[in-house]
């Protein structure tokens, strides 16, 4: 793997500090009552008006949801006390993307953090393993530690992953347990950590859709102008409002013809709750840099 040259760790270190100002934004806005779409359409136009664009919907997962759920186009969800919420998003400069998440509880009772910090404390510990060549299961082994210390699961069906340009999932996967996986991390590897936590048995499963869609590149000379725009990275439904008419009679038809894929929700095995912890990191030959820090 070759490393990344100058304009493209800027480029990726410009996409990290607009992902991380992304996830302090959520911060501030969710509360109970306020609204999934709300905080959606927010967070997404800060990034655009940042000069950069969103690597993918934001994802406000609830509760039991560890994954994939973006507000439709009409959505009415809201936030109540209590809930448990997995954060995630990212910004893309010019293809190069971040991708980060916190969980959070809402109205902040503290009835759950443990379960946050388990998540958090270990995507710290995780930070502090990761380097040029080191085997992935490693990584997963530091994680599994941290979070059954807190007395939890590491979700094992879920884990990290490389990025790579207008490709937020490349090949390599990070687990979140020792899986003995001995495949490194290669210097110039830009890649996600995220450390998933449960109360439950630590797997999840497909659930319903969760409004996010993607082209995938050997179908994308064949669709639409609005879906090309946003290359081979996730867009919501949303994202299609004002350029199309309807926009989900376009994506039913779209998804039909199977030019365009949809990602369902993620969803505990067991129902029980989940919280998640993600940031990205720029592996170098002998820099470890943390873009979303
Ligand atoms: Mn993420
Ligand atoms: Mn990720």
């Amino acid at each position: 793997m070759s490393l990344p040259d100058a304009d493209a760790v800027k480029k990726i270190r410009n996409a990290g500090v607009v992902g991380k100002k992304a996830l302090e934004l959520a911060l501030t806005l969710i509360e109970p009552g306020s609204t999934m779409l709300s905080v959606a359409t927010a967070i997404e136009s800060m990034i655009r008006e940042s000069g950069l664009v969103p690597s993918f919907p934001l994802n406000l997962s609830v509760n039991s949801e560890a994954a994939h759920y973006t507000p439709s186009i009409n959505d009415k969800k809201a936030f109540h006390t209590g809930d448990v919420v997995k954060v995630d998003i990212g910004a893309s400069d010019d293809g190069y993307c971040s991708d980060n998440a916190l969980t959070l509880e809402v109205g902040e009772t503290g009835k759950h953090s443990d379960l946050i910090d388990a998540s958090k404390e270990a995507l710290k510990s995780a930070l502090k393993v990761i380097r040029p060549n080191v085997p992935v299961s490693k990584i997963g082994a530091k994680i599994e530690e941290v979070i059954t210390s807190f007395g939890f699961r590491p979700v094992k069906n879920l884990g990290g992953h490389g990025i790579g340009r207008n490709d937020l999932h490349s090949s390599i996967f990070i687990p979140n347990y020792n899986d003995l996986n001995m495949t490194t991390i290669e210097p110039g590897s830009l890649v996600a950590i995220e450390p998933f936590a449960s109360t439950g048995i630590g797997m999840i499963h497909n659930g319903q859709p969760g409004n996010i869609y993607m082209l995938d590149g050997p179908r994308i000379d064949k669709s639409g102008l609005f879906f090309r725009e946003f290359n081979t990275l996730p867009f919501a439904s949303r994202w299609l409002q004002g350029k199309v008419d309807n926009p989900e009679k376009m994506l039913r038809e779209s998804l039909a013809r199977k030019e365009i894929m949809t990602f369902p929700v993620l969803r505990e095995h067991s129902g029980s709750l989940i919280s998640q912890a993600e940031h990205t990191i720029l592996v170098m030959s002998d820099d470890v840099i943390v873009t979303t820090i």
